[in-house]
C-alpha cells in the first residue's frame, strides 16, 4: 500500500516552518513545497509570473490566490508527491484552502495533518531580522538564535549568506499583519476538520516525535 503522509505548515513568517521542515526531512522521504521558495525560484528565472510576484513580495504583500494556488497544484501532481509532501507558507488564505480542498480531491492525495507554529510577535520580529539564508543550498541560519560556524557563510556547503530584502524590521512587520488578517482564520478552517495539531516552542520536540511516529 502506498503511504500517504501529506502535512501543511501553518504559521507566521519566520515562525520556524522552514528549520522544522528540514529535521523532518532528514529522516522521512517527504517532498517539500516552499511556495516562498518557489516564488524566489520564479523571479531568479525572470518568468512572467515571477515578474507579477517580484514587487509584491517585496513589500510583503501576498500574490494573488489563483497564481500561486495553481503553482502548487501542478507541483502536487508530480509522482515524486506520492511518498507525502510538507506545504510551507500554503495555503495562506481561506480562498486558497478552498483551492487546495479542490486539487487534493481531484489528484486524490488527502490531508493528514495541519501544525500550526504558534510563536510571540516579538520573538517573530527578532528572528525574522536576524535570519540568513544560504544563496546556494538555501539553508537557513540566524545571526542571534543559530549562528553559523563561520559568519557569513553556510555550514552545509560553505555558500555565501545573505539576508533576504523582506526580512528588514519594516517589511517584516507588514508581513506579520498579513498573516494575523489574512492567514489566522486558517487556523479555525482546519481546527474544524479535526486535522490541527498546535506547536509552541516548549513542545517542539514532543510534536516531532508525534510526527515521526505518524510518519514512521
Ligand atoms: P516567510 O514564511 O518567512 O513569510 P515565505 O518565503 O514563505 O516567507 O514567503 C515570502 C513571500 O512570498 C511572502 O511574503 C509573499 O509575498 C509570498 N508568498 C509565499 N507564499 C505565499 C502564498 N501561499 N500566498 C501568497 N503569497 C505567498
Ligand atoms: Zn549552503
Amino acid at each position: 500500500m502506498l503511504k500517504q503522509k501529506n502535512l501543511i505548515f501553518v504559521g507566521a513568517p519566520g515562525a520556524g516552518k522552514g528549520t522544522f521542515s528540514a529535521l523532518l526531512l532528514e529522516k522521512h522521504p517527504l517532498v517539500h513545497i516552499s511556495t516562498g521558495d518557489l516564488l524566489r525560484d520564479e523571479i531568479k528565472r525572470g518568468t512572467a509570473l515571477g515578474q507579477e510576484a517580484s514587487g509584491l513580495m517585496k513589500e510583503g504583500k501576498l500574490v494573488p490566490d489563483e497564481v500561486v494556488a495553481g503553482m502548487v497544484r501542478s507541483r502536487l501532481s508530480q509522482p515524486d508527491c506520492d511518498n507525502g509532501f510538507i506545504l510551507d507558507g500554503f495555503p495562506r488564505t481561506i480562498r486558497q484552502a478552498e483551492l487546495l480542498d479542490a486539487a487534493l480531491q481531484e489528484l486524490d492525495r488527502p490531508l493528514d495533518r495541519v501544525v500550526y507554529f504558534k510563536v510571540d510577535d516579538e520573538v517573530i520580529l527578532q528572528r525574522l531580522t536576524a535570519r540568513q539564508n544560504c544563496r546556494k543550498c538555501g539553508a537557513i541560519f540566524n545571526k542571534l538564535f543559530m549562528p553559523s560556524r563561520q559568519e557569513g557563510i553556510c555550514d552545509n556547503c560553505g555558500g555565501e549568506l545573505y539576508q533576504r530584502p523582506d526580512d528588514s524590521l519594516e517589511t517584516a512587520k507588514a508581513r506579520l499583519g498579513v498573516f494575523y488578517q489574512q492567514t489566522s482564520p486558517l487556523i479555525e478552517y482546519y481546527g474544524d476538520k479535526g486535522v490541527l495539531l498546535e506547536i509552541t516552542e516548549t513542545d517542539k520536540d514532543e510534536i516531532c516525535r508525534i510526527l515521526d511516529r505518524e510518519l514512521a
